[in-house]
Order: structure tokens, then C-alpha cells, then sequence
């Protein structure tokens, strides 16, 4: 017998040091929100943290979520977390059974970025393809990879490391114990060291700045040559790894989002990728800044409550 899915389910996120939560209906609106300090001392605490966060969001009787899902800062393989260099007190840990044990309903974990990705190709940038990327800017380069409305995460959950394709083969070292990845030029350190090289011999204003990523993105946007150099550089390798994702998997829809996307490295982004990529294939290809912003990680992770797969024998089209 077909079960019949209630139609309220809760979203979680915990990447990046807040705790958001909502509860959404079928078509994803929102119903409840609330957002909290993370707790991450020990696993019980978060677990606990995670429990009331549901309850908090939660309604009673037919308001009642029927599933619950977990954005969640790295590898997700299975049940478990198998890989998170941001939270690693959850490395290992069945965090699925567990919540699904104290919640008394089915709890799902999923990687943030494939998360996001899905919220954004249901609702957001990437609504209406059919084969969308989604890549995160920030400290480091997150992605998410949806096809045919599924997440698709691969056989081992490493699907979408776009951060770790390899952009410049004598480039710097990344923490993946690589070299020359994307995450080593676009990745938020790749900008400091860029600009730290390039103030030595050219006046910037980046010089009485506290040189982080957020002002490096501001003083390019007031024009400063430094700081647009280090734009520059970041848009092609963004454009080189895009336009090999585009030639592979005729993207139909490319998302950038996190805290260091701006319109004007999407312009820049844009003709670096379409001068790489075979002009049909990128004809067909949208690239957008998010629309879900903030918002994506907790949306994705509810639809991943919803349907409960990320790829196979679920039906392909969102209903
Ligand atoms: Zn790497």
C-alpha cells in the first residue's frame, strides 16, 4: 500500500555557526521559522540542540512534520557524517539514527551545498533545469550537483567537490593535500595572498584595510586595480572549471552563491566560462546569482526530508 506523505516537513542547517530551522508545506513556503546560536561542544549538546530546534519550528496534530532534514558541513555518506572539517565532532557519528530514534520520525542528513542546490534548483536561480550546479564562494568553494530534480551526490557522497578540480598544475597547495586547486584562487585565502603579492609593488587602498575577502570585494567594487586584479584571476578559474562542467554535463543551469558572489564577478565569471566553452553547449546554459541567498541550506534540507532520496527510484519531477 502506497503511503500517503503527511505535508508539513522541517528543514535544518547547521553550517555555518547558526542553527536555522523551518517547518515548510509541499510547495515549500514557510511556515515557521527560528534561528539560533549553534551549540557545538560535544555531540549530546548538539543533538539535544537539534531536538528542541525541531520542536521549537514543529506543529501539532495534521501541522505536524512527518520528516525532518539536515543540512550538514561535509561528506554525507549513508547516515552519517563521513568527512566534516568544519564540525568534526560529528566525523562518524550515525547523527540520522539517532535523531530519527528522538524525534520518532524519519531524519535525513545532506551535505549544505547539495542542500542548497536542490533548494535552488526547485525554487531559486536554478528553477526550470533540468541539470543545475550550484557553487557556494566563500572561505572555501562548496557545490551541489542536481539532475533530473534529484541531488546527485555519487556512490561515495564526494559528487561535486568542484573546489578541488585542479585549475593551475604548478599552482599553491590546497588543504586537500593537492595543488593548484580552484579553492587555491577562488577560496577566500587565494584572494589574501593574491592581494598581499600584488600590494607590495602597487599603491591599493587595500593597503589601510584589514585585508579579508569582504574588503577586497568592496574595493573592487570602487574600482580599486588591485583588488579587481584579484577579481579578475578568481573569474578565471571560476570560468575554466564551469566551462568543463558545462561541456560534461550540458548544464542547463549554473547557481553561484555565499558570501563572496557579487554581480560583478558574475560578469566577469560570464565571458571567462562562454570563451571555453562550446558555444552551443553554453547557449543553453544559464548562469545566475542565487535567490535563496541565507535561505537555501534549510529549503534544500526540507525537500530532502520530503522525498528522502537523493537519486534512483524517486520520480524525477518536482511535485
Ligand atoms: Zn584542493
Amino acid at each position: 500500500m502506497m503511503h500517503q506523505p503527511a505535508a508539513r516537513y522541517i528543514g535544518l542547517d547547521i553550517a555555518n555557526g547558526t542553527l536555522r530551522g523551518a517547518r515548510v508545506n509541499v510547495a515549500g513556503r514557510s511556515l515557521a521559522r527560528n534561528d539560533q546560536p549553534l551549540a557545538k561542544t560535544s555531540v549530546e549538546i548538539l543533538v539535544n540542540q537539534l531536538v528542541s530546534a525541531v520542536h521549537a519550528v514543529d506543529g501539532t496534530g495534521s501541522e505536524a512534520a512527518s520528516a525532518v532534514g539536515i543540512a550538514i558541513p561535509g561528506v554525507v555518506t549513508g547516515n552519517k557524517v563521513s568527512m566534516s572539517a568544519n564540525l568534526s565532532l560529528l566525523n562518524g557519528v550515525p547523527l540520522a539514527d539517532e535523531l530519527t530514534r528522538r524525534l520518532g520520525r524519519p531524519a535525513m542528513l545532506e551535505n549544505d551545498a547539495n542542500a542548497a542546490a536542490l533548494a535552488e534548483a526547485w525554487q531559486g536561480a536554478g528553477r526550470g533545469g533540468k541539470s543545475v550546479l550550484y557553487i557556494s564562494l566563500g572561505q572555501g568553494i562548496g557545490s551541489g550537483l542536481v539532475m533530473n530534480s534529484q541531488i546527485w551526490a555519487g556512490p561515495n557522497g564526494y559528487a561535486g567537490e568542484i573546489g578541488h578540480v585542479q585549475v593551475e598544475p604548478a599552482g599553491a597547495p590546497c588543504g586537500c593535500g593537492l595543488r593548484g586547486c580552484l579553492e587555491t584562487i577562488a577560496g577566500a585565502a587565494g584572494w589574501v595572498r593574491r592581494a598581499k603579492t600584488a600590494m607590495k609593488n602597487r599603491p591599493t587602498k587595500l593597503q589601510a584595510l584589514n585585508l579579508d575577502q569582504a574588503a577586497i570585494l568592496k574595493a573592487a567594487e570602487e574600482g580599486d586595480g588591485v583588488a579587481l586584479e584579484v577579481m579578475d584571476e578568481t573569474a578565471r578559474a571560476l570560468g575554466i572549471t564551469l566551462a568543463a562542467a558545462i561541456g560534461l554535463l550540458n548544464l542547463d543551469r549554473v547557481v553561484i552563491g555565499g558570501p563572496a558572489a557579487s554581480s560583478m564577478l558574475l560578469e566577469r565569471v560570464v565571458i571567462e566560462a562562454r570563451q571555453r566553452t562550446l558555444p552551443r553547449a553554453f547557449a543553453e546554459c544559464q548562469i545566475k546569482l542565487s535567490e535563496l541567498n541565507d535561505g537555501a541550506c534549510v529549503l534544500g534540507a526540507a525537500r530532502v526530508a520530503r522525498t528522502g532520496t537523493r537519486f534512483g527510484s524517486a520520480p524525477s519531477e518536482y511535485r
